[in-house]
């Protein structure tokens, strides 16, 4: 991604603050990351090659709890985006009030690219790099764009290895097998569905007369994709890297699920089947796809795909952000002005994280939860933050996305303010 993304995710908390008065500490604190680390990570190639990549782990603030956040597989992985992220984790954390802070990592490579072994090395000399940077009670990673599963359970393994304990609460999104918790892969999607089901019906819309589009068909987009599939949306449109298909009067999405799903190449490890598989549809291009005429647009892929040189052609009467920082500032300005919603990133896809939270508490209490147990939990939490949300932003006359940054940096400012702020400190002297 081109440089420039943190410098406009951080105008965002610049807008929300006009809004908030917060002692001069909390601003200060939250402009600057807390430590960006940067690693050289060397992998034996299949052929014998030595071959270094490029890592990233950025802690953005840990005024609430431990950093936490993905980590990134991806070619354009850079400080600036993983700092992005670490930062949206920050305000992400927040919003649903977990006791965490804000961080992400990431790697620059192609896994696509890479062999199963290859992986596993490059995985487990990520954590070789970072290992003193991360623990239970400082910096707990996840999965992210092209992460998985199975390599959380590598990389915690690794963790154990080096740190000669086992150590599951150290990473989120583990094996079952290696202390995951039921319910973390649909978290994401759930949690998104939830706020939509809050919003449509704060909005006394129907789901089943809703027409959607959704950007990207990896875990978060394909899972919820079904889920509003089932609830009777029409979905028209689905995506994925390589475009995408269109049906005026509705993709059969479990349909277009297993055919993605029969073509893929390395089953386990990538979605690599695509979406075009389904040859019954017309085909459209991810640009098509987010210009439709739907009520739910979902962007559910990459950041910056909503800009300023095509919201002006958004014809979506809502926005579901379940990528992180789909839509830029700039076109975020032109959108309001359309008087479309954008529920913003921090809350629609904050359901990962929340049952990432839910993983570590299990692995601390060496307790395990039932499915129905983890999927309350989170709809109880997705409800009661996305209903704030909303009321604050019709309380203040605010977008959606403003409202969840004033609720966020309440909370952080309270943690702020509990060290002793510069307010406390002039009052002793
Ligand atoms: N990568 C996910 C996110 O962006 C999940 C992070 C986590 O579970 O810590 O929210």
């Amino acid at each position: 991604m081109s440089d420039g993304i943190f410098l406009d995710a951080r105008k965002r908390l610049d807008a929300a603050l006009q809004h908030v008065r917060l002692s001069p500490d909390t601003v200060e604190r939250l402009h600057y990351p807390k430590s960006v680390l940067k690693v050289s990570v060397p992998v034996r190639m299949d052929n014998g090659a030595l071959k270094i990549f490029p890592g990233y782990r950025v802690r953005y603030d840990d005024t609430r709890g431990p950093a936490k956040g993905g980590i990134r597989y991806h070619p354009n992985v850079s400080p600036d985006e993983v700092t992005s992220l670490a930062f949206w984790m920050t305000f992400k954390c927040a919003v649903l009030n977990l006791p965490f802070g804000g961080g992400k990592g990431g790697i620059t490579v192609n896994p696509k690219a890479l062999s199963r072994t290859e992986l596993e090395r490059l995985s487990r000399g990520y954590i070789d790099a970072v290992a003193d940077f991360i623990g239970p009670d400082i910096d707990i990673p996840a999965p992210d764009v092209y992460t998985n599963q199975m390599i959380m359970g590598w990389m915690m393994d690794q963790y154990s290895i080096i740190k000669r304990r086992i150590t599951p609460a150290v990473i989120t999104g583990k094996p079952l097998s290696m202390g995951g918790s039921l319910g973390r892969e649909t978290a994401t999607a759930k949690g998104a569905y939830h706020a939509i089901r809050v919003m449509m019906k704060r909005k006394n819309r129907d789901l089943k007369d809703l027409r959607v589009a959704i950007q990207g068909f990896g875990n978060a987009g394909a899972e919820l994709a079904e889920m509003l599939f089932n609830d009777g949306c029409t979905i028209v449109a689905v995506s994925d890297s390589r475009g995408g298909i269109f049906k005026q009067d509705g993709l059969h999405i479990p349909t277009v699920r297993q055919r993605k799903k029969a073509t893929q190449k390395l089953e386990a490890l990538y979605a690599d089947g695509s979406v075009l598989e389904s040859q019954d549809h017309d085909r459209i291009t991810n640009e098509e796809l987010l210009e439709l005429d739907v009520d739910l647009l979902i962007p559910a892929a990459l950041e910056g795909v909503i800009t300023e040189h095509n919201a002006g052609r958004i014809k979506a009467r809502t926005i579901i952000e379940v990528a992180n920082g789909p839509t830029t500032g700039a076109a975020e300005a032109i959108l309001a002005e359309k008087g479309i919603d954008v529920l913003p990133d921090i809350l629609a896809n904050a359901g990962g994280v929340t049952v990432s939270y839910f993983e570590w508490v299990q692995n601390r209490q060496g307790m395990y939860w039932t499915e129905e147990e983890v999927a309350q939990r989170l709809e109880q939490r997705m409800v009661t933050e996305t209903e704030c949300v909303l009321a604050l932003a019709e309380e203040k006359g605010v977008t959606l996305r403003l409202a969840a940054y004033i609720h966020a940096l309440h909370r952080l400012e309270d943690a702020s303010a509990s060290r002793g702020t510069e307010d406390y400190f002039r009052r002793r002297a």
